[in-house]
């Protein structure tokens, strides 16, 4: 079958016309064009626009006109709506969150990716990307020295791998000890004893799993973190006594590799024990902290996660690939029984006593992206070897931030000797205020620091709270962030700090949650 030319259809979709390739071509020159010119020159790493402004310059679109126009038009309206305002995540001061800078090797694969529009549902909608993503898979097991039993599926990321790890963790807990088919017949009887344990510092999606569970976020049992943030295992051990005395029913226990705040990492061989010691299902949340797997340097942090019944690993992340693309592995593949469904279209049962793979059976979503081959790109452009250079010059960095942090005395280091990439720490106030007790002025002007650096685009830096105490973070995950590029950061803080002092704080109530420079600059 011959594919015929249609003139008037040929420049919207990509095919082998003349006319499709030429404007496919001018189309993505167009949209490296918008990205090339946002940044160059980009001095910081926010426009610092106000809220209101942005949403009044937004409502100007028309979302959806009655007859187009060309595309450069619209691209160049995204580019000075859109990219002006939005973060620039290359930047070395945009360093708030575990939002990365993407390889340009998963940049040229998004494109490869989107074109193909492959689907990863059913063999038929991805043959050869069904096999590659088995492929990384396996690749992702040995990582984690998982057995050959072992299989898993990309994912949207940790909040989806989570969800996936306490589903297959209840399904599995309920089938085996209460005999009883969830999938037929929903939750049993005993769904209000059944119990989830995790670190107080464990990332919010165990709550948001345990509530979409219908389980509810009460099922979640924090444990004690000690004093480098990792799960206490005494208070482990504690808990699982009291809910034994208490004939409740925990199933799952939830050890996180690189909590969000704090990059620790629980005493995983100690959890896996427990796990196994009272038949839980062991979860590894490694979302942030599972690169480490690439490091030789670093690999033993993750001693233990082997044992897990199963994984949560972020390629968004220190793996440096666009959004979205993570990964959730299981010791057991045969496990994933206890999620499938079949669907006559898709994964029919004649498939698979034939031996066609329909990855569909694995994923909690039908169709899906072919994420994937980002990340084979990147690592065959880098090489193992370079990637965990890359990532190992990271945590360095994050340790020499703090070391400069605790060697400040207007600072104040929170964790001095980082575990991976987060430094928290505070600006001191240099003098006290007339109505304010110590700490309840530090933390204001921690708070108002932070939203003064991004309402003047100066920075854009984390807050969190450290037993009630307003701090601030950076996430050093960019690999070409120096320490020069931290002292920048760190100055901008102190000079915040010291112009707010001077006001006593007054007035700052504007910049507080929707401020800007200018309003500032009025102030002081
Ligand atoms: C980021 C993160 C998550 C959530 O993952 P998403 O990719 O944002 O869905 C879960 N757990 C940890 C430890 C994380 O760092």
């Amino acid at each position: 079958m011959t594919i015929r030319s249609n003139p008037a259809l040929d420049s919207l979709f990509l095919n082998g016309s003349l006319i499709s390739q030429s404007t496919y071509h001018q189309a993505m020159n167009a949209a490296l064009q918008v990205i090339s010119e946002r940044y160059a020159n980009l001095e910081r790493p926010f426009s610092g626009i106000k809220v209101e402004e942005l949403t009044d310059r937004m409502a100007g679109l028309n979302v959806c006109p009655e007859a187009g126009r060309d595309l450069e038009t619209s691209l160049a309206e995204v580019g000075r709506l859109i990219a002006a305002h939005s973060v620039a995540v290359h930047h070395p001061a945009c360093a708030a969150h575990l939002h990365c800078p993407p390889l340009i090797a998963s940049l040229a694969a998004e494109a490869v990716i989107s074109a193909m529009n492959q689907s990863m549902d059913s063999w038929d909608q991805s043959p050869a990307a069904t096999l590659l993503e088995t492929q990384m898979i396996e690749w992702l097991c040995d990582l984690f020295q998982y057995s050959g039993q072992a299989e898993g599926v990309f994912t949207s990321g940790g909040t989806q791998s989570n969800l996936m790890g306490l589903l297959l963790a209840r399904n599995h807990f309920v089938a085996t000890r209460l005999d009883w088919d969830i999938q037929q017949h929903g939750l049993p009887p005993q769904m209000k004893d059944l119990r989830i344990l995790c670190s107080a510092d464990a990332h919010f999606t165990v709550q948001q799993s345990a509530s979409l569970l219908g389980l509810g976020r009460n099922a979640v049992v924090p444990i004690k973190t000690d004093a480098a943030h990792r799960m206490s295992v005494d208070d482990l051990d504690r808990q699982l006594t009291r809910l034994q005395e208490q004939d409740l029913l925990p199933f799952a226990l939830v050890g996180t590799a690189g909590t969000t705040d704090f990059g620790s990492i629980d005493p995983l061989p100690q959890l896996a024990e427990r796990a196994a010691e009272q038949d839980m299902w062991f979860h590894v949340d490694a979302a942030y902290g599972g690169a480490l797997a690439l490091s030789q340097h670093h690999r033993h942090r993750l001693a233990g996660i082997q044992q897990a019944d199963s994984i949560s690993v972020d390629f968004h992340k220190l793996f440096y690939q666009p959004i979205s693309c993570g990964a959730f592995l299981v010791k057991e593949g045969a496990r994933f029984e206890a999620i499938r469904l079949n669907a006559d279209y898709l994964n029919p049962e004649e498939d698979e006593e034939e031996g066609t793979p329909n990855l569909v059976g694995k994923s909690i979503q039908t169709t899906r992206r072919f994420d994937a081959l980002k990340l084979f790109l990147s690592l065959q452009h880098l090489g193992r070897a370079r990637f965990a250079q890359m990532i190992e010059g990271t945590l360095q960095t994050a340790t020499e931030a703090a070391r400069l942090i605790a060697a400040d005395p207007q600072l104040e280091a929170i964790n001095p000797s980082p575990e991976l990439n987060a430094v928290v720490f505070r600006y001191r106030p240099q003098s006290p205020h007339e109505n304010l007790s110590y700490e309840a002025w530090r933390d204001q002007l921690n708070q108002d620091i932070r939203q003064i650096l991004l309402s003047e685009g100066k920075a854009v830096v984390a807050r969190t709270k450290v037993e009630g105490a307003s701090s601030l973070k950076l996430t050093l995950l960019n690999p070409r962030t120096t320490l020069d590029d931290v002292q920048a950061i760190l100055e901008e803080v102190k000079q915040t700090g010291k112009r707010l002092e001077q006001t006593k704080g007054e007035g700052v109530q504007h910049v507080r949650y929707v401020g800007t420079a200018s309003h500032y600059a009025e102030l002081s």
